[in-house]
């Protein structure tokens, strides 16, 4: 695979799939996540224990902040061009995660409106109405009200303050060997994440602390740039390397893409109508056979079929009923039909819960949004 390959296929702003993570990950420096490392971690999580998130940097300095008592920081956000979906809530899950393995730990959520001005030409007022919808599914999937801090990109001056001090040892032919031929527009905003990522450690928020940043592999070039940058000014800041997690690129419900909001046939949001979710499920592609004798007689394959992925990823909690409908399919003791069926009712029943507890917390959420943390 030649270099600008690479880059391609490592660009957060792309709808690639990735072909071979083991290539990337030593080209790029990413170590594989152990079970022996996870096996460190206080919890476990289904993504985790799924081979859902693959790879790390510097996880150990987490792990060691946990086993000290030390505080934390965990740094993610959310692009606000559109409703929660699938992809967003697997990210989202992950910040949950981090912030819920100790009580020493702070959740720094940013809303991305300078990016979706630059990347999607959204204007600051749509990314604010998108927003709230965001925070309260965040509050919804379960993060800590108490532990966070909320902002906008746009209005948060530490964080274009970082972007425009730390931009000094950028060279265009830096930028361009990370990201490959951008905007100008889209460099900046790769600028201001590494604002973003490093603003933790700010003295107003206690000062230089582990960082854990979640984020799908595609997302790797900005924890480049930022530790690139991190570790150039660390005699001026005293930053510490910020850590990540990574996740694989889960494919769309087509199987074809990378699941993004650009194809929306390939994904649903979280507050999509049932009739719509339903439609995309029983569209989905499945490893099925084209008859149903044919599938019971050799059985299907749950490793190329999305309807299994969709339950792997998201819906399915327990080990044992997804081992169990792995081997059914294999031995042609499930046909697609009613398996997709099955799924259907599992996603609508979660989609409603999801949908009762947010109404719930709408107010919480406005408040977060104005005042940034409680
Ligand atoms: S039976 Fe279910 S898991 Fe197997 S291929 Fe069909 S939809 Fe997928």
């Amino acid at each position: 695979m030649g270099y600008e390959e690479v880059v391609r296929q490592f660009d957060p702003w792309s709808s690639f799939l990735i072909k071979d993570y083991d290539k990337l990950f030593k080209a790029f420096g990413i170590r594989p996540l152990t079970g022996e490392l996870i096996s460190q971690l206080p919890t476990s999580h289904r993504l985790l224990r799924r081979r859902i998130i693959i790879g790390h940097r510097d996880l150990e300095r987490i792990i060691n902040a946990i086993r000290e008592g030390e505080e934390y920081a965990v740094m993610s956000g959310i692009k606000p061009t559109g409703e929660f979906h699938l992809g967003s809530k697997l990210t989202a899950e992950e910040m949950i995660f981090f912030q819920k393995l100790s009580n020493k730990a702070r959740l720094f959520y940013c809303i991305a409106d300078v990016e979706a001005y630059n990347d999607n030409r959204q204007s600051l007022e749509v990314s604010s109405k998108v927003a709230l919808n965001n925070v309260m599914d965040m509050l919804a999937l379960g993060m800590d009200p108490r532990r966070v801090y909320v902002y906008k990109q746009s209005e948060e001056v530490r964080v274009l303050r970082l972007a425009s001090l730390l931009s000094r040892d950028v060279t265009y032919s830096t930028i361009k060997a990370i990201y490959g031929e951008k905007s100008f527009g889209l460099y900046f905003s790769a600028l201001i994440q590494v604002g973003d990522i490093l603003l933790p450690q700010l003295p107003d928020f206690g000062g230089p602390k582990p960082t854990i940043v979640p984020v799908g592999v595609d997302q790797d070039p900005h924890i480049r740039l930022t530790r690139d940058l991190a570790k150039k000014h660390e005699k001026d800041y005293g930053f510490l390397l910020p850590s990540a997690t990574y996740h694989r690129l889960v494919r769309d419900l087509t199987g074809r893409e990378k699941m993004s909001k650009r194809n929306p046939m390939g994904m649903f949001t979280l507050t999509e109508e049932p009739e719509s979710i339903k439609r995309k499920i029983m569209n989905a592609y499945t490893g099925g056979r084209p008859t149903v004798k044919e599938q019971r007689e050799r059985g299907g394959n749950p490793d190329i079929c999305m309807i299994y992925e969709l339950l792997r990823v998201h819906f399915e909690e327990s080990d044992e009923a997804l081992r169990e409908l792995y081997y059914k399919c294999k031995g042609g003791e499930v046909i697609c039909g009613e398996c997709k069926q099955l799924a259907v009712e599992k996603v609508l029943k979660w989609v409603d819960e999801h949908r009762k507890k947010r109404e719930k917390v709408r107010d919480l959420a406005e408040r977060l949004l104005i005042e940034h943390m409680l």
